[in-house]
Order: structure tokens, then sequence, then C-alpha cells
């Protein structure tokens, strides 16, 4: 395993904390799973007197902090959009297992508390210059294959472009929002939020049955390396003009906060709800099976089976870094679900 290797997925598992509720119900029941973060095993129960150990790049456990959970998932990512490579961060996992408190927790009361978007957001401010560099964010939700624009409410069928050319992928109907500081950060999280809410409570779903998606556009202006040339008679010459031309890097870092992986079961008889279950199980899908192909350097990745994959292809493979981490919670109750995300876990592996 390289940390750093482009076009593989990296794969950091985290369990929740029981909840209050667990504590009380389940206290008679050990959690389902059991760690062992030196060797970066999980042990999974199969049965009452089974289990199966996995792998992962990291295990992180209920007490790994945030700033912990930083550095380990998306610190590397971070760092190589810096560097001018793409890069994407997703948490997926059943509902209520942490990937919005992993990804999108802002900690206005304690800053111990900052998730991902926060911390990245932090550090891509510390690391560049506002006087030649800049950064913009646009931030969606992908809902049925609908991509809304969580900036501006009325903007709610936004278009794919890709690049025939270069294969780059944009929105260009979508608000970009240029950032000079971390508190207008925050003000923008806060109103996607709630944009993501009321527009949620006007189609009567909920917010685990979307994406969210956050894309930070950076741009960045370097001097180019010291050219040097060998005369015919061997002593060496700097290029003076070809010094002082700067080169602009684009580069950008998606966080992706997917919709829940639970198999909704079709109790209710609104008929949206299934087309709901079928359009987030053909985006998680297509987007496993656009990590499997990854893991497997298979030279054809299928992005074109959904938005959520086409969005994402030009942060797969080539230079782009991509970091998947899985949420688990540790009840008994959900075994089959934690089961299924250690396998979508393990497949991109
Ligand atoms: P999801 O986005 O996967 O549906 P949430 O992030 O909303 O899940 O988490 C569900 C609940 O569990 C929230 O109340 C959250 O604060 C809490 N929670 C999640 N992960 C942790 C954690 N690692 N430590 C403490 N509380 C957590
Ligand atoms: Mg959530």
């Amino acid at each position: 395993y390289n940390a750093g290797v482009p076009g593989r997925v990296r794969v950091a598992v985290r369990l929740r904390p029981r909840n209050g509720e667990e504590m009380v119900a389940d206290a008679d029941f050990a959690d389902c799973v059991e760690l062992q973060p030196e060797l970066k095993r999980l042990k999974l129960q199969k049965n009452n007197w089974d289990s199966d150990t996995y792998e992962f790049d990291e295990v992180l456990t209920e007490f790994s902090s945030q700033k912990r959970v930083y550095e380990v998932v998306a610190k590397p990512v971070v760092e190589s959009v810096l560097d001018g490579y793409n890069g994407t961060i997703m948490a997926y996992g059943q509902t209520g297992t942490g990937k919005t408190y992993t990804l999108g927790r802002l900690g206005e009361e304690d800053t111990a508390d900052r998730g991902i978007m926060v911390r990245a957001m932090e550090d891509i401010l510390t690391e560049i210059s506002l006087e030649t560099d800049s950064i913009h964010v646009s931030y969606f939700q992908l809902y049925m294959e609908t991509i809304q624009d969580l900036l501006d409410p009325s903007n709610d069928n936004i278009a794919i472009h890709e690049d025939p050319k270069t294969g780059d992928v944009s929105l260009p109907g979508a608000t970009c929002v240029e950032i000079h500081d971390q508190k207008s950060f925050m003000d923008l999280l806060l109103l996607g939020e709630a944009h993501r809410f009321a527009a949620n409570t006007k189609l009567n779903t909920e917010s685990s049955r979307s994406h969210a998606i956050l894309m930070v556009h950076v741009k960045r202006s370097v001097k180019g390396k010291d050219s040097v040339f060998s005369n015919e008679n061997g002593s060496i010459s700097h290029n003076s003009r070809i010094l002082k031309a700067p080169i602009v890097r684009r580069s950008k870092l998606v966080i992706v906060d997917l919709a829940g992986s639970e198999r909704i079961h079709k109790s209710g008889s609104e008929a949206h709800t299934l087309e709901e279950a079928k359009s987030i199980n053909l985006s998680l899908s297509a987007l496993g099976k656009c990590i499997n192909a990854l893991a497997e350097n298979s030279s054809h990745v299928p992005v074109r089976d959904s938005k959520l994959t086409r969005l994402l292809r030009d942060s797969f493979g080539g230079t782009a870094r991509t970091s998947l981490v899985i949420t688990i919670g540790p009840s008994p109750r959900h075994r089959g679900e934690t089961t299924s995300t250690i396998m979508f876990g393990q497949r991109a592996m």
C-alpha cells in the first residue's frame, strides 16, 4: 500500500460511538464490530460464534478525534490539490453513522469538532496567497439525477459540462462564490445547509436521500521553475524570460456527503419513495463500479452511468487523488447495513 499513489482510492473506516438510545436499548449486546486500529483491521461479527476480519488503509475508532480523521482522510488530498491536482473526499454509509459529522460539522461552539470541509478550507487559506491565487466555491445537491444549487434555490436544474478535449467537468450554471476568509466560507456552508433543508422540505424528502457536493476551485499562480539551458560549450545559462513567466495552475477539491446507503424500505405507498430508492441505488452502484474499476486498474472506468459519476469523472484515476471514508455504527441491530458498507469499502481497495 502506498498512500500517495494517484488513481487508487484510499479507504478509511470510521466507527461512530454508541448514541444514547443504543447505550440503553442495546446495553446487553456487544458491538457488531471490533476494531484493531494498530493493525488497521476490523472484525465484523458474522454470527454468534464467528467473525470476519477486514483490512483498511486506516481504521478510525469511536475515540478518534476530528483532527485525526482530517489528517488521515483528507490532508493528503488537500495537499495534492494545493499542488495542482484534482482531489475527491467522499463519505459513504448508512444514515446516522456520521457522514455529515465527519465532513460538514462547523464546530461553532467547539473548534475541536470542526469537520473536514472547514479544516480543508483552513489549510487552503493558510497555504495560498490571495494576492496571486484565488478560491471559488460552489455547493449543490444531487437529488434523483437533478442538480440543485444550494447557494441559489431558484437554480434547481444545473447542467454538467464536460470538456470534450480535456475531460474537465464543470457546472457553468452553478453559483460560484469567491472565498477570502474562513468566516465567509462558514457563512456559505450555513446558507447551503438552510437551502438544503428548505429544498428537501419542499420536495418532501430527507437530506439523507440526496448527495451534497462541495466544489472548491483553487487557482494558483506559480513561478516557473528555473529553466536551465546548456550551451554548445557546455556552460549553463539561465533564460531570464522563461524564468519570469508565471504558470497558472487550476485544481479542484470535491467533497461529497453521499446519500444514505441503506436500503429504503418501501413501506410508504408514495411512488416517489420508490423512484428515489432506484435513483440512489443507481448513483451509488455506479460509484461503486467506478471505484472497483480503479481498484482493479481497469482501463475502463464506467463514469457515464449516473450524474454522480459524470461529475466525478475528472477526479477519478489519472493524477487525481481520491479518499473514501466509510462510516459505520456499532449497533448489532444494523449488522446487515454495516456489512454492506464494509463490502463497499473493501471493493474500493
Ligand atoms: P449521517 O450524516 O451519516 O446521517 P450524522 O453525521 O448526522 O450521520 O450523525 C448522526 C448523529 O450521530 C449526529 O447526532 C452526530 O452528531 C452523531 N455522531 C456521528 N458521528 C459521531 C462521532 N464520531 N462522535 C460523536 N457523535 C457522532
Ligand atoms: Mg448526513
